[in-house]
């Protein structure tokens, strides 16, 4: 075989935190501690070799990559010190920004160097958009003591409908639409090339339900309970930091369901709805509890990265700290916002809030290209395993 290596590949990969990559010699001690990898198709020592000969195109399609926890299992006894766990990483993360679209914004998000611009792109439009609907002031105590943040937008006499949510619509559907589409062009892509890869007959295709129920729901159950990642042994602390912020974005994403429908379709037959949640709400409680989960689980994976770094000399990545510092962001501000609509104090109140809309815009707008994209790949990576292992992936 003539391999042509790709050298802006490696290239990439060593920037990624993939510098260990050319230590490796192929002794297979991580395939045999990797806890994830199966008999048959072992990994990491494979993916190794590919990095070093700079295989890019059979990298980005191999699903072992996004079956990788990075639990460092492998990383721990590799006697040349070679860290196939931070390999895999950079893999990823190139990954991400390969079957990133539109390319430009992917590639954006994939350096420190495009973080101003990153964070400029939500700043601006947010501050339009507050500019447009002419709410351009901070309110008494009064209005804030009794509207909270309902009405950063403004306010309108439209009956039916409020300018708060109008607005909050017009700016996250988009950002979240596109986020989401980026991301079925990415897996959809990925999805052709490993089935070409595996030889999977094209023919023989379950129907959409039987792909969900035989699929992709066995999938999701195995991500939500987190069975992969408590067989590491090494890292044992992931599973303590990861599992808390999964069940928290679970329970913000059901509050943000239930204020869509409240705000958008129960208001219209009951306008008084248009006013902030009381705090003993139910989906205030879960609200308030979510955020909790979620600031104690980014700590728990803030430590441990600190520790990688220090003990395992892991190197320090744009790709892992944005995701770190990005959640921390939206746990913060949310929760900041709140504690000071209840201490009263609106000026520092709505600076807090408007970070917050900001720090959510980009975590839905960046959602493909950055490690957050491991929600999208790593999901269509076991759902491909499992469907390469049935019937139809053998026919
Ligand atoms: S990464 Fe380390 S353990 Fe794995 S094959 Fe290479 S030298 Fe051996
Ligand atoms: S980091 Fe963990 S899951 Fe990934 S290859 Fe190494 S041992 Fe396997």
């Amino acid at each position: 075989m003539n391999v042509q290596p790709d050298l802006d590949f490696i290239k990439s990969l060593k920037e990624a935190g993939g510098d260990t990559l050319k230590k490796c010699y192929q002794c297979a001690t991580c395939s045999v501690m990797c806890p994830l990898s199966k008999d048959g198709k072992p990994f990491p020592r494979k993916e190794m070799i590919w990095s070093q000969w700079g295989m890019k195109e059979k990298l980005v399609t191999d699903p072992d990559v996004f079956l990788c926890h990075q639990c460092g299992d492998c990383t721990a006894n590799c006697p040349r010190g070679a860290k196939p766990g931070d390999v895999l990483s950079a893999i990823r993360a190139y990954a991400y920004t390969f079957y990133g679209w539109p390319a430009p914004l992917a590639k954006l998000a994939s350096s420190a160097k495009g973080l101003p611009v990153l964070i400029g792109i939500p700043v601006v439009v947010i501050f339009i958009m507050w500019l447009i609907s002419g709410a351009m002031h901070i309110p008494t105590q009064e209005e804030f003591a009794s509207h909270g943040y309902q009405r950063f937008f403004g306010h309108w006499d439209f009956f039916w409908y409020a300018k708060n949510p109008f607005f909050i619509v017009l700016i996250m559907v988009p950002s979240l639409g596109l986020g989401l589409y980026s991301g079925f062009r990415g897996i959809s892509k990925m999805w052709k090339s490993m089935s070409a890869d595996a030889g999977l007959n094209k023919d023989y295709r379950p129907s959409v339900g039987q792909f969900i129920k035989e699929f992709l729901w066995p999938s999701l159950v195995e991500i939500v309970k987190h069975s992969r990642f408590r067989e590491c042994t090494v890292n044992t602390d992931r599973v303590r930091g990861h599992l808390p912020l999964m069940l928290a974005f679970i329970g913000l994403f059901i509050v943000t369901c239930w204020s869509l429908f409240r705000l958008d379709v129960l208001a219209l037959a009951w306008p008084s709805l248009h006013t902030p949640m009381p705090l003993t709400d139910p989906f205030k409680i879960l609200a308030n509890v979510s955020a909790v989960a979620l600031l104690f689980g980014i700590a728990v994976l803030w430590n441990n990265r600190k520790k990688a770094e220090s003990e395992q000399d892991t190197k320090p990545t744009f790709y892992d700290w944005f995701l770190i510092w990005e959640i921390t962001a939206v746990g913060v501000t949310g929760l900041g916002a709140e504690l000071l609509r209840w201490a009263g104090m609106p000026v520092l109140g709505y600076i807090v809030y408007f970070l917050h809309l900001v720090s959510i815009m980009m975590l839905f707008l960046y959602l493909p290209y950055t490690k957050f994209a491991h929600l999208i790949y790593r999901t269509g990576a076991y759902t491909f395993e499992k469907y390469r292992e049935s019937g139809y992936g053998r026919s």
